[in-house]
């Protein structure tokens, strides 16, 4: 049995920060398999043309690969795109291609433009139910370095924001811009969703500038900020290249311990 509590309904969070190379990729990975670890149903959706999530987790996502892009362009369901992560149990995975690029400007002229990952969610958990599939239990949605309309349709099928904050130079810059478009989804869009989480990426506790960034941080998010800081470490950066989670490629490294002591917060935070 679970050790932790299942939500009371599926959990979907965005992970999302305009920023590239922040650790939004690295840990919607490694949240989600360490929330599988757990026993939960977690799938990943992958949105970001780049498809690293996708590759890191071992999917399939060639050019001639059913994707995302089809779900958001061409109706596709989703129940026809995920797949299966090799590596981790209870862990499924809608992959990225990248006719996604495209799809940014492809959405604009399309009817309901906004909700379109939306709705293809809803349906996917009704066609679960149908199919005596058991709930899930966290979803979460993997942008690409943007706010364009991918990002858009991600805040709008959510309910929580997860923010990496990658502890370096400039770690706030730019994180009122997404603040602010947060605001005005939450105005227009989508009245549930909020920032519940921000986690602390890539620390290095021998530096100044580290517990610097972490004590900004704690100023301005001191409710949303988890405990539980991600370090830097090799092991987390090299796990991708053998398509496995850190948490199966070295479970006692502490890159993976951080990654299910953040999954472990955000479990008891839910209830
Ligand atoms: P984003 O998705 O925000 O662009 P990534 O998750 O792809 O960022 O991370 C950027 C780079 O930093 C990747 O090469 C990744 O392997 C590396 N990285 C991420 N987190 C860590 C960490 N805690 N320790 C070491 N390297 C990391
Ligand atoms: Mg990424």
């Amino acid at each position: 049995g679970l050790a932790l509590e299942r939500p009371a309904e599926t959990r979907i969070f965005t992970v999302s920060n305009q920023k590239g190379g922040v650790g939004k990729t690295t840990s919607t990975v490694n949240l989600s398999a360490a929330l599988a670890d757990q026993g939960f149903n977690v799938l990943v959706i992958d949105i970001d043309p780049q498809g690293n999530a996708s590759t890191a987790l071992g999917i399939p996502h060639s050019a001639d690969t059913d994707s995302i892009y089809d779900v958001l362009i061409d109706d596709l369901s989703l129940a026809d795109v995920v797949a299966d992560c090799p590596d981790v149990d209870g862990l499924s995975v809608v992959p990225a291609t990248i006719h996604l690029a495209g799809a940014e400007i492809e959405l604009v002229s399309l009817v309901a433009r906004e909700q379109r990952l939306q709705r293809a969610l809803e349906e996917y958990f009704r066609h679960r139910e149908s199919q005596g599939q058991e709930r899930l239990d966290y979803v979460f949605i993997d942008c690409p370095p943007s706010l364009g309309l991918l990002t858009v349709n991600a805040f709008v099928a959510a309910q929580e924001v997860l923010i990496p904050i990658q502890c370096e130079y400039y770690a706030l810059e730019g994180l009122s811009q997404l603040l602010n478009n947060i605001h005005m989804i939450q105005k227009h869009l989508n009245p549930v969703l909020r920032v519940s989480t921000i986690l602390l990426t890539m620390y290095d506790g021998r530096t100044n500038l580290a517990s610097q960034v972490v004590s900004e941080v704690k100023e301005h998010f001191a409710e949303e900020v988890l405990s539980s800081k991600i370090p830097r470490s090799v092991r987390i950066a090299e796990a991708p290249s053998y398509q496995q989670s850190v948490i199966s490629y070295d479970r006692s490294s502490s890159g993976a311990l951080a990654y299910l002591e953040a999954a472990a917060e955000i479990v008891k935070r839910s209830n």
